[in-house]
């Protein structure tokens, strides 16, 4: 999942104080899920904006705002039942980058964030959210026994442990977290695929991760 949190009320407020007239939109999947910017996050934004003298025009959910086709359709169905959106001086959109980005992409006005997005990570419950993947292209957790080094291993080695580990403890922080390469040989060797953790990676092509990412499927 993405995570996100909601980005200081104060922030949201210097983006929108040239206009009047607001739209806020929020997301069906993650933001839902993080409570960031879900149905009931997107009505306390408006009860926010109203307060400080915003006039909120329209409110609406999209289930995947990153999803073009779902942000298109979205929009269609919001001119046909009304001006709402085209009445809007901004819109606000509770979703992640990639969620306001397209929102941007496809209205021609000023669209701004309401979330700050952090990382994909696992919800251990809402409020309790840990990186797992930064996307990094090229996965090597068929070889570390499923735990994700780039994220895990504080300098993101892809061979370890550092000199830094002590009593399988990293030092990054103060040898208070596990060193992730020790929870990998741990659960390599309860595989039984220490050959895997003796395999040396060698050091990553950045320049191949050089943005825009694109996965474009020919
Ligand atoms: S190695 Fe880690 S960061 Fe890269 S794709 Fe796999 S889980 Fe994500
Ligand atoms: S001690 Fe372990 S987790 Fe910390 S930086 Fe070194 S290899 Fe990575």
């Amino acid at each position: 999942m993405i995570i996100t949190t909601q980005k200081p009320l104060e922030e949201i407020l210097n983006y929108l104080r040239p206009y009047r007239k607001i739209f806020i939109i929020g997301c069906g999947t993650c933001a839902t899920e993080c409570q960031t910017g879900g149905e009931k996050q997107v009505q306390e934004m408006k009860e926010k904006l109203e307060k400080e003298g915003f006039e909120v025009v329209g409110t609406g959910m999209i289930e995947s705002p990153c999803d073009e086709r779902l942000t298109r359709k979205f929009i269609r169905a919001q001119r046909k039942n009304g001006r709402a959106l085209d009445d809007a001086e901004a819109v606000l959109v509770l979703a992640c980058g990639a969620g306001v980005q397209v929102v941007a992409e496809l209205l021609d006005k000023p669209v701004f964030p309401g979330l700050n997005t952090h990382f994909i990570g696992k919800v251990e419950r809402i409020g309790r959210f840990y990186e797992r993947c930064r996307a990094c292209g090229e996965c090597v957790l068929g070889e570390t026994g499923g735990i994700c080094p780039v994220t895990q291993c504080a300098k993101g080695l892809l061979n370890g442990p550092c000199g830094g580990m002590a009593d399988g403890k990293c030092e990054v922080g103060g040898w208070t977290r596990p060193c992730a390469w020790v929870l990998i040989y741990e659960r390599l060797k309860a595989m039984g695929r220490l050959d895997l953790f003796k395999k040396f990676r060698p050091p990553r092509d950045y320049s191949r991760k050089a943005g825009p990412g694109e996965v474009v499927w020919r």
